[in-house]
Formats: structure tokens, sequence, C-alpha cells
């Protein structure tokens, strides 16, 4: 069987001590195996990123940015290889595996611009004969820890943004689906960059806790789910290392009842189920705003998911694929069981959904259960799965109350055709990505992503003009070139 290994200074090793199966989801069957990288091997690529640190440092922003150019131009030739490589461990039908490649591709060409986006603030004659300037020195070796859902795009977010501001980097990727991310890796290996620059391991709690422990790491960023979030936040801050942790969330969208319903109800379709509905900016919930809209609502959503194909990533008739593991697809159909002994109407189920010639995936069929509560168990926690739960307000404050009551708050979206609703909910509501009859609000590469609330520990969202901020500290020089013969008495005030 594969065993996937580590690349620790420009070479691909094995080091598997110890060795877990990675599985496709959609035939059920284990594929290859990953090794689990032991403490040694993971302070092994600290080491080699801690060697590689000065010379990369002292490289120019544009030669570094040319590597980017280039493995970008890698990424899009190998396009159809990682979409495959994708689909197979994480289950995502090619046409969203390619938009997942797409948003990461982005963030390498925002990436590129790293000459224009370091060059600082400066201020002359800030007093006599004296200059100021600001400038954004790298940190050293900095670390990523990322999920299972974005094999390629959350890493991206992360590492071509660390490595183009002069940083050098250790990527421990989802142990669930890493074939894709560490191919991705190789690629930036081939585009030019020196050994030791990136580094990636796999493994699972005992890599990461290296990699928050070791002073030699200066700065971690995160993305997973909210419990891990806040381990890795108050880990890496206890041993005085930067941090960014990115959280899991329950995305509401508010359906209010002068919205263009058939609209709308597309929209949901796409941003609830899409990609299973494991993304952190799924739209999970659905409240609607008045009885009559929330009738309009149930009904229409029920006629449209009638047709939606669940099944193996490798038709890309289908809608969306299976859900990552077995454990994965029980704890799914357990919300929907809790939701029905709750009370809810489980109006369309997808519990055990036959998929011919793939009955052993890890399928869950699209679900809509309605007259969901605050109270549930399945309203409070992510179900991160395809299900979308419909919740009934009586008018638009109550409707944002929930929202801004629930613990996460990553992603929300309004439906409407008044501005001044609009206007005011995006104003008012305590979410950190917000969307106006716009489902799935991810910011494009050149904006920041971040949630609020428990969905983010940190001050710093990830990738965008805030990770120029994240990946670098700031330097403020105060210069006087005094002329030669002129000698300043003593002071004792505050200069001024
Ligand atoms: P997860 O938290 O289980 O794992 C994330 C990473 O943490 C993996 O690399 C894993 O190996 C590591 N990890 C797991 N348990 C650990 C432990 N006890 N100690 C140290 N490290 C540990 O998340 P997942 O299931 O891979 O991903 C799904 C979650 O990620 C969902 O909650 C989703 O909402 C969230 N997510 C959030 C964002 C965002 O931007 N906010 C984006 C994508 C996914």
């Amino acid at each position: 069987m594969t065993m996937i290994g580590h690349l620790i200074d420009g070479v691909m090793r094995e080091d598997a001590a110890r060795t877990q199966d990675v599985f496709n989801p959609s035939t059920g069957a284990a594929s290859k195996q990953v090794a689990l990288a032991s403490v040694e091997t993971v302070e092994e690529a600290i080491a080699a990123a801690q060697r590689a640190f000065p010379a990369w440092r002292n490289t120019p922003p544009a030669k570094r940015a040319q590597v980017m150019y280039r493995f970008k131009a890698l990424l899009e030739e190998h396009a159809d290889k990682i979409c495959e490589m994708i689909g197979e461990e994480h289950g995502k039908i090619a046409h969203d595996a390619a938009g997942e490649l797409q948003r990461g591709i982005e963030c390498v060409e925002y990436a590129c611009g790293a000459p224009e986006l370091l060059k600082g603030e400066h201020s002359r004659n800030v007093g006599p004969g004296i200059d100021s300037w600001s400038e954004f020195q790298a940190l050293g070796v900095v670390a990523g820890i990322t999920p299972f859902n974005f094999p390629a795009m959350v890493p991206l977010w992360m590492y071509p943004m660390a490595i183009a501001c002069g940083n050098t980097f250790v990527l421990k990727p989802s142990e669930r689906d890493p074939s894709s991310t560490m191919f991705i890796a190789e690629l930036l290996q081939e585009a030019g960059l020196p050994n030791g620059v990136i580094n990636v391991v796999n493994g699972d709690k005992e890599a990461v806790d290296v990699l928050l422990s070791d002073e030699r790491v200066k700065a971690v960023s995160f993305v997973g789910s909210t419990p891990i979030a806040e381990y890795i936040y108050s880990t890496a801050n206890a041993n005085g290392k930067r941090c960014q942790a990115l959280g899991g969330a329950k995305n509401h969208a508010i359906v209010m009842p002068d919205a263009d319903m058939d609209n709308a109800v597309n929209q949901l379709l796409g941003a609830a189920f899409g990609s299973s509905g494991e993304r952190c900016m799924a739209l999970s919930v659905a409240v609607a705003v008045g009885d009559e809209a929330a009738d309009t609502l149930v009904a229409k959503l029920e006629e449209a998911m009638k047709p939606l194909k669940v099944g193996a990533y490798s038709d890309r008739s289908n809608d969306f694929g299976p859900v990552i593991t077995r454990a994965h697809q029980q704890k799914v159909n357990g919300y929907i069981d809790s939701a029905e002994a709750d009370g809810c109407k489980i109006v369309v189920d997808g519990r055990n959904p036959q998929v011919e010639g793939f009955e052993d995936g890890f399928f869950v069929g699209a679900t809509l259960i309605d007259n969901v509560t605050p109270e549930m168990v399945s309203y409070k926690e992510e179900i991160f799965g395809p299900v979308l739960q419909v919740v009934r307000a009586n008018s638009m404050e109550e409707a944002m109350q929930l929202i801004n009551d629930h613990e996460y708050g990553n992603g929300t979206c309004i439906f409407t055709r008044d501005g001044e609703a609009a206007r005011y909910f995006s104003d008012h509501i305590q979410v950190g990505m917000v969307g106006i009859n716009v489902p799935l609000p991810v910011p494009v590469a050149y904006h920041s992503f971040g949630g609020w609330k428990r969905s983010l520990f940190g001050d710093l969202h990830a990738y965008g003009p805030d990770a120029v901020r994240f990946y670098t500290k700031r330097k403020t020089i105060t210069q006087r070139w005094p002329s030669s013969g002129v000698r300043e008495g003593v002071s004792f005030s505050f200069p001024s």
C-alpha cells in the first residue's frame, strides 16, 4: 500500500514508526497509509527550517515572488491531478475540487505581490533632520496546522504568504487526506524553493504538540474545529508564540418575506449541500421570517431537493460526494436522529441513501429539517454534513438575535430586496463574514478571511492583508545624520 511520508529539507522521507490508514470515502476502503511523525521527525523539520531561514530572509522579495509565479504555473499545469487526489481522499466532486484549488491559487497570486506588500511606511522630517520608517521583518520558522475539508486551499492560505514574507515553514496537514497537500508542497519545491524553506510533516497530536512547544517556532496558524483551535491558541500563547486559530461554524441565512424565493432556494441548495456541507462557510441554518415565508421556503426546498444526487467523487454529474469517514457519517446521522427525537419535522431524510456500486461509501443524502428551535443540540452544534435546518422567526430582529446569541460567528447571509434591512443587518450582526444575497461570502484573496466569537481565536484573519501582518513583525527606525561639527547639548526632557 502506498505510504505518504514527510517532506523535510527538500527530501521525501517515510519515518513510519506509527501509521494510519487513509480511506477513499466513496468506496469505504483504505487506499493508502500515512506516516505519523514522531517528536524527533518534527524536530528535524524545525531544524531544517531554522537552517534555511537566514539565507531565505535575505533573498530579495522579488526573487521570492518569482518562485511563487513558477509555483502558480505548476499548480495550473497539474490541476486535474490535484483534483483527482482531493476527490479520492476527501470525496468532493471534481467541479468542487477545482473551485477549491482556484481559490488557493488566488492566494499564491496575492503572495506574488510581496515586494509591493512589504514596502513599509516612511515619514520624512518627523523632527529636524530626522526621518522615520517602519519595516516588516520575517518572524523565522512558522507553522501551519490544517483541517481535512480543504486539503489544497487552506494550506495555500498560509505558506505562500508566510514564505513570500521571508519566513520558513513547517506544515502539519490533516492526516485524513494528505496526498494533495503533499503533492502541492512538492510542486513548490520544484518551483525553485531552497531546501528547508517548506517542510511538511504528517501526523497527529504528537506532531502538533512539538510545533506548539518548540521555541524555534515563532508563530502558528491553525484551521480546524473549535475545541482544538482553543487548545492550540491557549498553548501557543502560553509558550510565547503568535497564534491565529480559526475554528468551527454554524452559518445562518435569514430569508426575509420579500426575498426572491426561487433565487434564495437555489443559493441555499449549493451553500448547504455543496461538498456535503463539509465547509466552514456552509449555510446550515435558514431562518425564515414569518410563517408564510417559512412555509413557502420549505415547500420550494423540498421540491428542489428531489433531483439532488449524492454519489462517488469520480462521477461529475453528482452534486456532492460522501462525508470524510464512517465515524463522521454516523455522527451526522446522529444529529438527524436527535432533531427527530426533539420533535422536528424531517422534511427530506438523507439517512442511509443507496448509492449503486458504492454500497460501502460514507454517504449521507441531502436532509431538510423544519421547526428547529435554539435549545436543541442539533442547532447548537456544528453538524458538518449535508443537513439544512429551518428555524422560524417572527421578525428580522428575532432572527438577528438568534445569530448574535450563537456560539459561532463565521459567516452569514441575508436574502432580501430591501436595501435598508440589508444595511442594518450587515451593520449589527456579530459575524465576521457577511453576504447580502450572497450565500457563501468567502472573501477574495486580497481581503482577509475570519470569523468572530468562537470561530476565531486571535486578532488577525487568514490570508490577504492580515496575513502580511501576521507573518511579519514591525520594526520602526528613527534616523538622524547630524551635520559634521554640530554638537547638541544634553537634554533630559522627553523628545517632542
Ligand atoms: P480538527 O480540529 O479535527 O483537525 C484540524 C487539525 O488539528 C488536523 O491537522 C488534526 O490533525 C489536528 N488535531 C486534531 N486533534 C488534535 C488534538 N487533540 N491536538 C492537536 N491537534 C489536533 O478539524 P477537521 O475535522 O480536520 O476539520 C473540520 C473542522 O474545521 C470543522 O469544525 C470546520 O468548521 C473547521 N474549519 C474551519 C475553517 C475556518 O476558516 N474557520 C475552515 C475549514 C475548516
